[in-house]
């Protein structure tokens, strides 16, 4: 495969988080009107403006574009110059004081290490951002993972922080490959697959317990046992995310709307569902109106062309 041909896998990950992101973004407001809309299947009125999980991701994405690689230093001053262009796209306290402690000039390293009193932060900011990685490395696992670490490091030095990131990019890479091979696997086995790439840590562990649960199981009872985000965590985040996406391979729709029944951190689930299952399929198979709505991200001034 030639590199245009992974940039353009990678983009189209990019594309699903997009959706993903803006989708779910949406769907805040109170929650009884909310689920009413989830049980209709209908779309509050909204801008469709994506959020800091795509103007993140964007910027890993276009390190592959310029590098094939991540250069970090170079990373970390674009994650500061994107927030710093918009400060209004939903960052979280902890991200935006590295961000803007990068921006003042102190090393990304030290500053994402001292956070939480040196234990470095174990939220779901590194894995929201990381399918391109996967999409373009799909036929490269090991490499996936070593650069979803280093995407990762910038802002999350914390190993759970760290363990969503390579969950979801090593996610993303076999839903890429069973695509372009044809392949079909079950939801067992393709979650199966990406345990084998997790360091020890609460994250894997539940990953490893999502295994166990029917898809047929009752959404709150999911929740009970996965989380949903609400604490921002990587460990009540990512396990939903891929259990999420391993059910719905070949369906973007579908994953979708399964990712923002649970609540909780609604736009970033639907970002990492959506990066990873737009590439079990083709990108006509996102919906029309959600594609005429979506803010544009290749128009948005977060991108360098
Ligand atoms: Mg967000």
């Amino acid at each position: 495969m030639n590199r245009e041909q992974r940039i353009e896998l990678s983009k189209k990950s990019l594309k699903g988080i997009s959706v993903g992101d803006a989708f779910g973004e949406s769907f805040f407001g109170e929650a009884d009107q909310i689920l009413k809309y989830i049980q209709k299947r209908e779309i509050p009125e909204t801008s469709w403006e994506f959020t800091d999980d795509t103007v993140m991701a964007i910027a890993v994405f276009e390190q592959l574009e310029k590098y094939d690689t991540i250069q970090q230093d170079e990373l970390a001053r674009q994650f500061s110059i994107n927030h710093k262009l918009d400060l209004n796209r939903g960052y979280g306290a902890t991200a935006r004081r590295i961000l803007r402690e990068i921006d003042e000039g102190k090393y990304w390293k030290e500053v994402s290490q001292n956070v939480f009193e040196g234990m470095g932060s174990m939220g779901n900011g590194a894995s929201m951002r990381v399918s391109p990685i996967g999409a373009y490395y799909f036929d490269d696992l090991h490499k996936v993972k070593q650069l979803a670490i280093k995407s990762a490091e910038i802002t999350h030095s914390n190993i759970e922080g760290i363990t969503g990131a390579i969950a979801v990019s090593i996610a993303t890479a076999i839903a890429t490959r069973l695509k372009i091979e044809k392949v079909i696997i079950n939801s067992y086995e393709f979650i199966n697959q990406i345990i084998g790439f997790l360091p020890d840590s609460d994250t894997k562990s539940k990953i490893k317990k999502s295994n166990s649960i029917p898809y047929s199981y009752n959404i709150e009872t999911v929740k009970s046992i996965l989380g949903n985000g609400s604490k921002i965590m990587a460990q009540d985040t990512i396990p939903f995310a891929i259990w999420c996406a391993s059910n719905n391979l070949g369906n973007f729709e579908e994953s979708i709307w399964k990712a923002v029944s649970i609540l909780g951190d609604r736009d970033t689930i639907c970002a990492i569902v959506g990066g990873i299952t737009i590439m079990s399929t083709e990108e006509v198979n996102i919906p029309k109106e959600w594609m005429k709505k979506v803010e544009n991200f290749e128009e948005s001034k977060f991108r360098n062309k």
